[in-house]
This record gives C-alpha cells, sequence and structure tokens, in this order.
C-alpha cells in the first residue's frame, strides 16, 4: 500500500518568513493562495504532501470515482474567476475524477499558482511562536518556516483510515486503500477481489471493479440507502442556461441550507396523502440525485416523516435486487436516512444481480483476521487476489491532529480539544492566535456543496487580514465567550435532528477510539453565512484583535 507519510522530523533553522503558510493544494488551498496573493498582496508558500495540485481528487482515483455534486455547481465561481467559469465546459452531470483533477491542474496554471506551492512536502509540526508572534512550520523533510499566519487547507476527508485488522500485513496479494490508490492504476482482470466498505467510495467502486474481476466479494457492515445519480452527458442547452445565469444561481447556493440551488419546500412528509407522497418520491428519484433529500422539511427531524422515504428506497432495492435475501441485506433498518450520507448510485444495486458478486454481511460475521490467502470472517475465509479497503477517513479532524499544531504555552490542539472540537465559526480556535482553518469542524464543510463553502471561508479569512491591516493590528483570535458560544449553538442545532443518533464519520465513530461529537455544522449554509457575515461587520465580534507585544509577552503579561 503506498502512503504518503514518510520520514522522521529533523528540525532546523528555519529559512524563510511569509506573510502566510497554507497547508494542502486541493479547492481550498489553491483558492486561498489565490486570494491572499492576488488580492491583498502577500508572500505565501503553500505545502503539500502530494507530488501535484487536487487534494482529494489527486488521491482517490479508484475505478468508477466522481463528483456526486452536480459538475456545474461543484466549481470554482465568479469570485475567482468570471473567464474560467464561462470558458470551463464539465462533460458530465458528474464529472469523473480525471476530469475533475484537469480542471483543478487548468486553474493552478491559468492562475499561476504552482510557483509557490512546495510539493511532496507533509508539514508534521507548526508551533505558535508567542514572542515572536510568528507560527513556526516544520516539514517531514526537516525544512523549517516562519509565517505570520498558519491557514490549513488540509481537507474534511485526507486522513486515510484503515482499520486495524489482525494480520493485515501477513496478506500475500495486493491491498490498496481507496483514498491513496495508485497513480498507475490497478487491474482487476480476472482476479478475486474482496472491497471491505460500502459507503460512497464502495457504492461507486463496487460495479466498475465487478466487470472486470473474476469474483468480487462486497463486505458489508451497514447498509446505505443509495440513490440513483442519473448521471449522464450534460446537454450543450444546460450548460448555456446556468452560464447565462451565473449570478443568480450561486447567490441561490450561498443562501441555501446545503450550498446546492435546491432547497426544503415548506412541506412535511405527513401533510400529504400516501399518494401524493409517492409520487413525490418517485419524481425526485426518476430525476436522481440529491431531489430525494429535499421532498419534505422534516425528514431529518421526524422519524415518523424519516420512515416514510426510508421505507420508499427499500422498496426500490426490493425492486432492484432479484434475490430477495440480498435485498434484504442491502435495506438499512438501523438508521433513518439522510442521517449519514446518501451514496449516489450508478448501478450499484443491479451489480448484486452479477454471477460474479457476492455480498458478504459483516454484520452477523464480522472480520476476524486477513490471513495470507484473503480474509477470514467469522463463517467462512474469502481467498482473493486484491483487498480494496474503502473504509473511509479519520474525518475533519484527522488531517488537522497530525499537523502537530501547537498554540500558546505549548498547549496542543489535541489537548485543547480533549473533550471535543472547541472554535469559533470552525474558522479558528482560542489559544492558537492566527490560525485559521478552512472547512475546520463546526462549519458546513462536508454538510454542503464544498466549492460553496471553501469559498465562503476563503473570503471571509481574506476580508479578516485585510481588515487587520487596515487596523494596524496582527494579532487576532477568538475570544473564550465566542468560542463557548458557538459550540453550544453547534450541539443545540444537531441535537435538534436525527444525526447523531446515527453511527457515521458526521460523528466521528467509524475510527475506534476517536470522540463521538457532531463534526460539521448542522445549521445550514445560508444561515452560517449570515452569521459569519454579521461577525464581520461588526468588527469581527467574538475575535480579539491586538498589537503584538513582544515586552509585554516577555514579562507574562
Ligand atoms: P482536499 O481536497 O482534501 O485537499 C487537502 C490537501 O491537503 C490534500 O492534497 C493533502 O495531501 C494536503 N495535506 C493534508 N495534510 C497535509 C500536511 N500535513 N502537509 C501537507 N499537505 C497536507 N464534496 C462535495 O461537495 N461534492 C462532492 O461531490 C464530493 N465528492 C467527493 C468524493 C470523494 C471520493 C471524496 C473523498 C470527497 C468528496 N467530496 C465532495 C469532499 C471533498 O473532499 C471536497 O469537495 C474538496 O475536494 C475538499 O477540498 P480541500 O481543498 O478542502 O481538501
Ligand atoms: P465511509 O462513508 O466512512 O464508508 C466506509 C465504509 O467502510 C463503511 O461501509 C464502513 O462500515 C466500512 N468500514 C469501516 N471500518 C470497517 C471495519 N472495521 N469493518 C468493516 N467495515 C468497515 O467512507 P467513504 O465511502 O470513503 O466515504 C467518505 C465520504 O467521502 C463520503 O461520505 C462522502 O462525503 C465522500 N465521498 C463522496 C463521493 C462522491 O460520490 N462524490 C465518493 C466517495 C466519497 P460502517 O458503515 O459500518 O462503519
Amino acid at each position: 500500500m503506498t502512503s504518503p507519510e514518510n520520514g522522521q522530523t529533523r528540525r532546523a533553522e528555519p529559512r524563510e518568513h511569509f506573510d502566510a503558510v497554507v497547508v494542502g493544494a486541493g479547492f481550498a488551498g489553491l483558492y486561498m493562495l489565490h486570494r491572499l496573493r492576488d488580492t491583498l498582496g502577500l508572500h505565501c508558500r503553500v505545502y503539500e504532501a502530494g507530488d501535484d495540485v487536487g487534494g482529494t481528487w489527486y488521491w482517490n482515483r479508484y475505478p468508477g470515482a466522481r463528483c456526486d455534486s452536480e459538475s456545474l455547481y461543484y466549481t470554482f465561481s465568479d469570485r475567482m474567476s468570471k473567464e474560467l467559469l464561462q470558458e470551463w465546459n464539465w462533460t458530465e452531470r458528474y464529472a469523473g475524477q480525471p476530469e475533475i483533477l484537469r480542471y483543478i491542474k487548468h486553474v493552478a496554471e491559468t492562475f499561476d499558482l504552482y510557483k509557490d506551492i512546495r510539493f511532496s512536502t507533509r508539514v508534521v509540526d507548526a508551533t505558535y511562536d508567542e514572542e515572536r508572534n510568528r507560527w513556526l512550520v516544520t516539514a517531514d523533510d526537516g525544512h523549517v518556516v516562519t509565517a505570520a499566519f498558519l491557514i490549513t487547507a488540509v481537507g474534511c476527508l485526507s486522513a486515510a483510515s484503515v482499520p486495524e485488522f489482525k494480520g493485515r500485513q501477513d496478506f500475500l496479494g495486493s491491498q490498496f486503500h481507496t483514498g491513496l490508490w495508485p497513480h498507475e492504476g490497478v487491474d482487476f482482470t480476472s482476479k478475486r477481489v474482496a472491497v471491505i466498505g460500502t459507503g460512497s467510495t464502495g457504492v461507486q467502486l463496487i460495479p466498475e471493479i465487478a466487470q472486470h474481476a473474476a469474483h468480487v466479494y462486497v463486505m458489508q457492515r451497514t447498509p446505505n440507502y443509495c440513490i440513483p445519480s442519473r448521471n449522464a452527458p450534460l446537454a450543450a442547452e444546460v450548460v448555456r442556461e446556468v452560464k447565462a445565469k451565473v449570478s443568480s444561481i450561486w447567490e441561490l447556493m450561498r443562501s441555501t441550507s446545503f450550498g446546492h440551488p435546491i432547497d426544503f419546500p415548506d412541506r412535511s412528509a405527513l401533510s400529504v396523502t400516501e399518494e401524493e407522497r409517492r409520487d413525490i418520491y418517485e419524481a425526485a428519484w426518476s430525476k436522481g440525485g440529491i431531489p430525494l433529500a429535499f421532498t419534505f422539511n422534516d425528514l431529518v427531524i421526524s422519524r415518523e416523516a424519516n420512515e416514510t422515504a426510508a421505507e420508499f428506497v427499500r422498496a426500490k432495492i426490493r425492486e432492484l435486487v432479484r434475490d430477495p435475501h440480498v435485498a434484504e441485506l442491502l435495506s438499512p433498518r438501523d438508521h433513518p436516512i439522510f442521517t449519514r450520507r446518501v451514496p449516489l448510485e450508478n448501478g450499484y444495486y443491479e451489480t448484486f444481480n452479477r454471477e460474479n458478486v457476492t455480498l458478504v454481511d459483516l454484520r452477523s460475521s464480522p472480520i476476524e483476521e486477513i490471513t495470507a490467502a484473503g480474509i477470514r470472517t467469522g463463517e467462512a475465509e474469502y481467498e482473493v487476489d486484491i483487498i480494496v479497503y474503502a473504509t473511509g477517513f479519520d474525518a475533519v479532524t484527522g488531517s488537522l491532529f497530525k499537523l502537530g499544531i501547537h498554540g500558546r504555552d505549548g498547549i496542543s490542539l489535541q489537548e485543547h480539544w480533549r473533550e471535543g472540537p472547541r472554535t469559533y465559526l470552525g474558522v479558528a480556535t482560542r489559544g492558537f492566535p492566527n490560525l485559521f482553518m478552512i472547512t475546520g469542524p463546526q462549519s458546513p464543510s462536508v454538510l454542503s456543496n464544498m466549492v460553496v463553502s471553501i469559498e465562503q471561508h476563503v473570503d471571509w479569512i481574506t476580508d479578516c487580514l485585510r481588515h487587520m491591516r487596515e487596523s494596524g493590528v496582527d494579532v487576532v483570535e477568538p475570544l473564550p465567550d465566542a468560542e463557548m458560544h458557538w459550540v453550544t449553538h453547534h450541539n443545540e442545532i444537531a441535537n435538534a435532528t436525527l444525526v447523531p443518533t446515527t453511527n457515521s464519520w458526521w460523528v466521528g465513530s467509524n475510527v475506534p477510539g476517536k470522540l463521538r461529537r457532531i463534526y460539521p455544522y448542522l445549521g445550514g449554509v445560508g444561515n452560517y453565512r449570515a452569521v459569519c457575515e454579521q461577525v464581520a461587520a461588526r468588527d469581527y465580534d467574538g475575535f480579539h484583535m491586538s498589537v503584538h507585544d513582544a515586552a509585554a509577552v516577555a514579562r507574562g503579561a
């Protein structure tokens, strides 16, 4: 298995000083670099562990990888560039990974971003030096620089999680995690393959592998409710229409609950007759994609309402999968629909009608060990040539913690968050001055069309830095009360939904030992934006801004 992590830390003397260091060169890092450099004229350095730009779309090259936000909207807006938005033509409703990566590289080239990115370099330590009001940033090759501001763009889904199965190192075949996929690809032709995991990744991957492999064993612990994507080439007319209405569409996306150009109707699932409800679900199902989630406004609030949508999808599974026993195993019964990420599927259920695909139910018989020949569950040993771990990520906080962030008095981010993340607006945290986190915990992040949320954070951070410059201050940090209120508000909103009741990476339950907390903010993209704008309009209410006073720090004042 390839791994981007390597080496020991050797700290040398800082070689260079930057106004800002950004970590990560995915959508977030690239847009941040562009704004810092081109809007504020700052001297910046981006560090990226991969050897090229792309982030998610650089690492996740597994067969079938594609976005499930519609390409037309999963793209930089006119805030990045009006011309780019008009020039670039997506070919499919949901672009595949190669096309998205091509787009991101095109952005980096167009805006001359490559020159300020240091690739194949992983940041392993970032420590705030209070005396000098500087971040000391150390990379895995021992290279050290200082920066006035540290901005994390490390991604919410970038720390691959491979369960510690006994005997994993004994397997004699090949094994891969989907988020660390080999660039040269994997040949599945005539191979026996086990795929562990049936989240969004497994659901995309399995139908693709099944077309080539001799046999695929799908190792499922929790079934998901999957919705057809109805992916198709984009009609020129649709593209033209969207391009003609760019301003109004993006204005809408910035105001909706999830950053898509669609929102909840003012209608409960229990306010219509059974027949009307079925027609509404059918219409959404035939459109494919997210409209099913937006049929009624109480699907993640009321269990009774939720069950109507859940049962609608289970009935679809029974129609699509020929073997009733397999259909039942694929039907979620243990959690309400939409309380964990709903995968979009492209022929997933039909794949289970193939002779060369076997569904292995890990609920009744969990994996006991990986053997030299394959995988042993409580019931049987499955001999395979390849194991694919579609087992997800240590989401949201995983990559942040791996940065080795230490704030005032050497306190680590892990220590400050030992009871769970504590942030103000999900963008900053007390005791870590001049640190900004793009799509940090307690911001909408993964519960949104992420490019919309990334742009909002980047724009907000840019405005905040400009405000500091204009005000003549050089230290910014959330006030304790502001942080406390945000955490309370975040939890109250989440607890008013059904989401906390379900196991998923949204609550951290996928990683053994991780604190069970609601990691993304559930208050909605539009509402969240309004709060952030209000904070800015009130001179960054809730933040303490000051002029660094080295003498006072030395006196311990
Ligand atoms: P990333 O793209 O994750 O980039 C972070 C970068 O930081 C990585 O390249 C990583 O190598 C680098 N990095 C991390 N730590 C360090 C370090 N210590 N030192 C140096 N570099 C470091 N979201 C949607 O809204 N719609 C979708 O359809 C969608 N599809 C997805 C499909 C997949 C397979 C996955 C995994 C996620 C998907 N997402 C989707 C979420 C996706 O992660 C975001 O949309 C977006 O790409 C995140 O961009 P980012 O720049 O914030 O982070
Ligand atoms: P995931 O949703 O966390 O799914 C991981 C899968 O691995 C789950 O089925 C999980 O089972 C299983 N698993 C984990 N540990 C296991 C163990 N010890 N034994 C058996 N099974 C185990 O991860 P993902 O599928 O990579 O998706 C993560 C997120 O990335 C998505 O939710 C989405 O936000 C994003 N993504 C988006 C797309 C897209 O369509 N655009 C594609 C891929 C990913 P349990 O459910 O029982 O824990």
